[in-house]
C-alpha cells in the first residue's frame, strides 16, 4: 500500500514518512502544496496524510482540487490549527479524517491503517484468504498456524493482494501501490517476487492470467 505525505514541516514529514516505512508502506514526500497535489493528481495512493498550513496552495484546496477531478483516496488532514471549523470545512469537501498537531505517532498509525482498510473495504486489520492470514497492525503473516518470513518487498506485496484478494491486478498496478517514487521500480521484479511468494503460501495461492496480471485466490483449484 502506497502513501503520500504532504507536509511543509521537514522534521514531522520525515518522523512520519519513517514510521510508515517501518508499518510496511510505500511513501512519498511532498513539502508544498503544488507538488502534494501534483503527486495525488498523478500517482495512485492507498491513503494521504494531508497538513493543511502549506506554502503556496493550501491543504483545504489542495483536496478540493482532487475531489472535484475524482480522486478519491482516503485523506486524513493534520492541522495545528485545531479549531471545530477548519475540520468541518476539512470533512465537508472530502477529507476521512482529521488528527490535529502535535499527535501522537501511534494514533496517525492507527487512523491510517483503517482508511487504507475501508479504503480496500475492509473491516479487520486481520486479512484472510485461504489459508493465508496478515496482520497489518504488526505485519505478521502466516498459512495455517505456521509464520511466514518476508522481506520488507515481499510483505508490501502481499499485503496488496490481501487488500484486494481475489482481483486480478495488473504488474502495473502492483508495482505502482508497492514502490514509492524515489524506489527502483522494475515491474520484472514483481514477476520474481510473486514466484518468491508462492514458494512461501502456497503455488495454487496465487493464479496469473495472461496479459492481465496476478490473481490471489482463496479456492484450491485457482
Ligand atoms: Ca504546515
Amino acid at each position: 500500500m502506497r502513501i503520500l505525505i504532504v507536509e511543509d514541516e521537514p522534521d514531522v514529514a520525515r518522523q512520519v514518512q519513517v514510521a510508515l516505512c517501518k508499518t510496511g508502506y510505500a511513501v512519498d514526500v511532498a513539502f508544498d502544496g503544488e507538488e502534494g497535489h501534483f503527486l495525488g493528481d498523478t500517482e495512485p495512493y492507498d491513503a494521504v496524510v494531508l497538513d493543511l498550513g502549506l506554502p503556496g496552495m493550501g491543504g483545504l484546496n489542495v483536496l478540493e482540487r482532487w475531489r472535484r477531478d475524482g480522486h478519491g483516496m482516503p485523506v486524513l488532514i493534520l492541522s495545528a490549527r485545531d479549531t471545530w471549523r477548519e475540520k468541518v470545512t476539512g470533512l465537508r469537501i472530502g477529507a476521512d479524517d482529521y488528527l490535529a498537531k502535535p499527535f501522537e505517532m501511534e494514533e496517525l498509525l492507527a487512523r491510517i491503517e483503517a482508511l487504507v482498510r475501508r479504503g480496500a473495504g475492509k473491516a479487520s486489520p486481520e486479512l484472510s484468504c485461504g489459508p493465508v492470514r496478515i496482520d497489518t497492525t504488526r505485519q505478521k503473516a502466516w498459512v495455517d498456524d505456521t509464520p511466514l518470513t518476508l522481506t520488507a518487498m515481499e510483505y508490501r506485496l502481499l499485503a496488496y493482494l490481501m487488500h484486494h484478494a481475489e482481483a486480478v491486478l495488473s504488474k502495473t498496478e502492483l508495482t505502482e501501490h508497492i514502490y514509492a517514487q524515489d524506489e527502483d521500480r522494475d515491474s520484472n521484479i514483481i514477476e520474481v517476487m510473486i514466484n518468491r511468494l508462492r514458494n512461501k503460501i502456497g503455488a495454487n495461492r496465487i493464479c496469473t492470467h495472461r496479459g492481465r496480471g496476478y490473481q490471489l485466490t482463496a479456492e484450491d483449484d485457482g
